[in-house]
């Protein structure tokens, strides 16, 4: 009896353990593991240029799990897909499904073409813990509040998937074409701009199983508190791994219920919440595609947006004067990331006190994150500028001053990050425009000359966003 052969088309899934997907075309025979670097994405669903670092790290690790096995080719998967299937003569293939707009359109069309021709197609999530087409409110609509969605939406429904067990056992298909390999897909750029990104992560199955156990071991029984604290390892810093889907969100949830059982825990709740956003940001993402180019309150079509290259540019580069603002953008630049407290303040700084357009700020995460995300990264600067469905209120425009004094009180992680500072004391770190010349000339700094004068007046610049806001209010 010939064992029947399945193609396993890995996308955002790429890790052994619970993969329904790999599970189920295991458990029917032989399998021939693929992946393919889809030239035919549009852009904005392309990885921008931390994202590709990560990407060829982690297939590099998916690899090796399966002993050299995986398969990388780069082209249109729509056409290739069918091309493979014939060129191996096998007529089954599993994927986990995927929730961002483009994928699903090609992913539709896929299958039923592929069905069209006899083709077995079984396709699993394995990236959500509910699926966005299964919440809906009472009248049936999709909800567009966070809370409702979370609290009676998603926590009404039964307990999430439990995790499986990788497969007993993976059988490879013997095959000629070996696919266009790894080094094909150009991932790394020939600069190295990356060796602080390198230094600071892991990626794979094995680094986020390891950041898991890292987050349990201490920083989960602070979380509440310490989560806002950018100078500390206070969150789980799994993001990256949860969008390359190293690690499913299943894995995490009954991780940490393993932990700490269903005792009454504000840490726990409160991060398994921060999971929950990450699902409301795919359930609006889902049911609102328009939403990744568009601002979901329609009255922000009339907003009056400044443009400033200049301004842009000192924005992206850290030289913005303001201490907090600059320590969060160099973060971003060193590591490919940033605490997400920050991101919200240099969100504002952005959107408010410069009055540019979100997708200006959109586009700088997507290429310099290694965590960047669409539906994310597309809910976070909605949200930052009030445009989204759950957004904060236009007319809460961040004070960075108050905010770095709030979460970064001795100023350390300023100090790390815009080291020309690190002699200001703390009294003046996050605004060294009001210390005292006898200060900043003991400290070794002057402004204008070792770190920038501030880019604008913090409070005329909040009157400007406000004023700008009242001129769509009744819209
Ligand atoms: P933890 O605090 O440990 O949280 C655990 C997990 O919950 C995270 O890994 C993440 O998957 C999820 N999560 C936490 N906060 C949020 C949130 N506010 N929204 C959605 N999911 C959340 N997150 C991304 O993963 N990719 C992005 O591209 C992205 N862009 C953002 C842009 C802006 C302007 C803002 C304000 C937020 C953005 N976020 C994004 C959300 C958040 O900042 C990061 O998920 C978080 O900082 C990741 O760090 P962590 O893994 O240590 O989080």
């Amino acid at each position: 009896m010939t064992v029947p052969v399945s193609l396993m088309w890995f996308r955002n899934d790429l890790r052994v353990k619970d993969n329904p997907a790999l599970n189920a075309a295991c458990d029917e025979g032989k399998i021939i593991p693929v992946f393919i670097y889809d030239s035919a994405a549009p852009d904005d669903h392309k990885p921008g240029g931390a994202s590709q670092w990560w990407l060829h790290q982690s297939l590099q690790s998916l690899n090796e799990r399966l002993n050299g096995h995986l398969q990388i080719f780069k082209g249109a998967a729509q056409e290739l897909i069918p091309h493979l299937l014939e060129q191996f003569g096998v007529e089954r293939i599993f994927w986990n499904r995927c929730y961002e707009p483009w994928p699903i359109e090609r992913d539709k069309k896929l299958k039923k073409q592929l069905k069209e021709n006899d083709i077995k197609v079984k396709s699993f999530n394995a990236s959500l813990l509910w699926e966005p087409g299964n919440i809906k409110n009472q009248s049936g609509d999709p909800y567009k509040v966070f809370t409702p969605y979370y609290k009676k939406g998603c926590l009404n429904q039964p307990e999430p998937r439990y995790p499986k067990a990788p497969p007993a056992r993976i059988t490879y298909a013997e095959v000629e074409d070996k696919g266009d390999g790894l080094e094909s897909l150009q991932l790394l750029p020939s600069i190295n701009w990356y060796a602080g990104i390198e230094e600071e992560w892991r990626p794979g199955e094995e680094g986020a199983a390891d950041r898991l156990s890292e987050f349990l071991s201490e920083p989960a029984n602070h979380y509440q508190e310490e989560r806002d604290i950018p100078s500390v390892e206070g969150t789980s810093k799994l993001s990256a791994h949860l969008h390359w889907g190293e690690i499913s969100p299943n894995q995490i949830w009954y991780a940490i219920k393993g932990k700490f059982g269903d005792q009454e825990n504000k840490d726990i709740e409160t991060f398994l919440s921060e999971l929950g956003w990450r699902e409301f940001s795919y359930y609006m993402l889902y049911h609102f595609p328009h939403i990744v180019d568009e601002n979901f309150k329609e009255k922000f079509n009339h907003f009056n947006w400044r443009y400033s290259k200049k301004e842009l540019n000192a924005w992206q580069q850290g030289k913005t004067g303001i201490p907090i603002v600059d320590a969060g953008m160099r973060q971003l630049w060193q590591s490919g990331w940033m605490h997400n407290r920050v991101r919200m303040i240099v969100g504002s700084f952005l959107v408010k006190n410069l009055l540019m357009h979100w997708s200006q700020g959109e586009q700088w995460f997507w290429d310099c994150l290694v965590d960047a995300d669409l539906a994310s990264n597309t809910a976070g600067w909605q949200w930052v500028a009030g445009s989204g469905a759950d957004a904060s209120p236009y007319f809460r425009v961040f004070n960075p001053v108050l905010q770095g004094e709030r979460f970064d009180k001795e100023g350390d992680y300023v100090r790390t990050f815009c080291p020309e500072l690190k002699d200001i004391p703390k009294k003046y770190i996050h605004k060294p425009w009001d210390a005292p010349d006898d200060v900043l000339q003991k400290a070794g700094v002057a402004l204008g000359d070792h770190y920038p004068e501030p880019l604008v007046d913090l409070k005329k610049s909040r009157q400007r966003a406000l004023d700008a806001f009242d001129e769509i209010k009744g819209k």
